[in-house]
């Protein structure tokens, strides 16, 4: 096992990843920017390195400043945590060139799911269900455009292969806006992507967000850990996530989840990773693979029992995974609220002093937050200050606890959405479970525009 990790990012995942490592008895180096001298996992790491000023261009994306941190304080290995450079291929390549080890997949698979034409093409080979559309990226041909357009029937979206972040797509519903669609997708593709390279998927209308979880080793052994429903989105960015998916038959995910699995060791994936789908009447589509621990991983920790971190640390260390896909079993609901420092109902960030800062507790409460009274909340990053997630034998109970815990949650100096969380807990669509993923902009069309 590692001696020492270095923690290439900041926030909630550097204290979870930090946490990890206390836990098995693994130094912790973290490196931070100037903005981030005060956050806690930085005091409490084991050695910390200021590897640049706020801008994370400057800082947490700065290849060779984390590299040169890891050699001065002899880490073996490091953690990407997620954003950053968690799914940039050329920094996996350059840690594993530099002699240490990456703490996830391989560089070509990174950049094989961060295509998402390659990634659609290796699920195909692989047997995973996609979203019917264009076979590969989209050709010059107009005329060609539009016959492919017709056999899949609109509405159709384009979108960009090598796209993310909810950025990079055109939903188009007549043929007569296709081609100056496909045009403009392309254009904005090349300029914020690097890539113009386009694609073509019927447009499901009332999907719901379900993603599975895997594990995987480097001896082509693979297991997926349930699903995760997240289908409470605000412009494609999660806000409330929950495992298992409230209502969908436990045959059909076994079903897909196999096939994750099994893609997993056809494709010599290695350790943690996410295969996301959007699943309407009963049929699950695929739309992409994430190669990195996600912001929602704790919902599937508190059902399966599994510490997802650690199990990407021994992956990466060479351990075989410890647990068969029969030993996996999943225990109760578990509901997760992301705590953004944001106007709860127009979302304009609310960077600042934090003056006072009461977390919840008690029974089934989990609080992942870097954050504490007198913290100031820098304005240079993800508006994310921390994770309520809570568990329950049932949903009722998961959702209960969770009423209870954002009831005794006082944050204080700057804005949060802690009030939307208040109110869809107690929303009775969603309390009855099952919502698409155009449910919440519907809600907050109604309530509060
Ligand atoms: P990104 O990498 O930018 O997150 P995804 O491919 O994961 O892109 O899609 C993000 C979101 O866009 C999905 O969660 C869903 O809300 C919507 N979306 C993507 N493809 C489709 C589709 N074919 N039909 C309907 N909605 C889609």
């Amino acid at each position: 096992m590692f001696k020492k990790i270095l923690i290439a990012n900041r926030g909630e995942i550097a204290l979870r990843i930090q946490r990890a490592c206390r836990e098995m008895g693994i130094q912790a180096v973290v490196v931070y920017s100037e903005a981030d001298r005060e956050a806690k996992y930085v005091k409490l790491a084991d050695e910390a390195v200021c590897i640049g000023p706020p801008p994370s261009a400057q800082s947490y994306l700065n290849m060779p400043a984390i590299i040169a941190t890891a050699e001065v304080t002899d880490a073996e290995a490091i953690h990407p945590g997620y954003g950053f450079l968690s799914e940039n291929a050329d920094f996996a390549e350059r840690v594993e060139k530099s002699g240490f080890s990456f703490i996830g997949p391989t560089p070509e698979s990174i950049r094989m799911m961060g295509d998402k034409v390659s990634a659609k093409q290796a699920m195909i080979k692989s047997g995973v269900p996609c979203v019917p559309g264009s076979e590969g990226a989209l050709p010059e041909d107009p005329k060609e455009i539009i016959r492919i357009a017709r056999t899949i029937g609109y509405p159709v979206i384009i979108k960009a292969a090598g796209g993310g972040g909810g950025r990079g797509m055109r939903v188009v519903h007549t043929e007569a806006a296709l081609i100056n669609a496909v045009q403009m997708t392309r254009a904005e593709a090349g300029a914020a992507f690097g890539n113009p390279q386009v694609y073509m998927e019927k447009f499901l209308e009332r999907p719901r967000h379900v993603e599975i979880q895997v594990l995987a080793d480097t001896f082509r052994n693979a297991v997926w850990l349930g699903e995760r429903d997240c289908s409470m989105q605000r412009r494609h960015q999660k806000i409330i996530e929950e495992a298992p998916a409230p209502g969908i038959p436990r045959r059909v995910i076994e079903k897909i989840g196999d096939r994750c699995a099994a893609a997993c060791k056809k494709i010599g994936y290695r350790g943690a990773g996410t295969f996301e789908f959007l699943y309407q009447d009963g049929e699950f589509f695929f739309i992409e693979m994430n190669t990195r621990v996600q912001v929602e991983h704790p919902v599937t920790e508190l059902v399966t029992g599994i510490d997802i971190v650690q199990m990407q640390i021994k992956v990466a260390a060479g351990e075989k995974l410890p647990m068969t896909q029969r030993s996996i079993q999943m225990r109760g609901h578990a509901i997760e609220c992301r705590i953004n420092a944001e106007d709860p109902y127009k979302f304009v960030p609310s960077p600042g002093r934090i003056t006072l800062w009461h977390p919840p507790g008690g029974p089934g409460v989990r609080v992942d937050s870097h954050v504490y009274t007198n913290y100031f909340v820098p304005p240079n990053y993800d508006s994310m200050i921390g994770k309520i997630i809570c568990h329950g034998d049932t949903r009722e109970q998961a959702l209960a606890r969770m009423r209870t815990a954002l009831s005794e949650t006082v944050v204080e100096g700057i804005q949060t959405n802690i009030p939307l969380h208040r109110e869809l807990m107690a929303d009775a669509k969603f309390m009855e479970g099952g919502t698409s993923i155009h449910y919440l902009e519907g809600w907050l069309a109604q309530h509060h525009r």
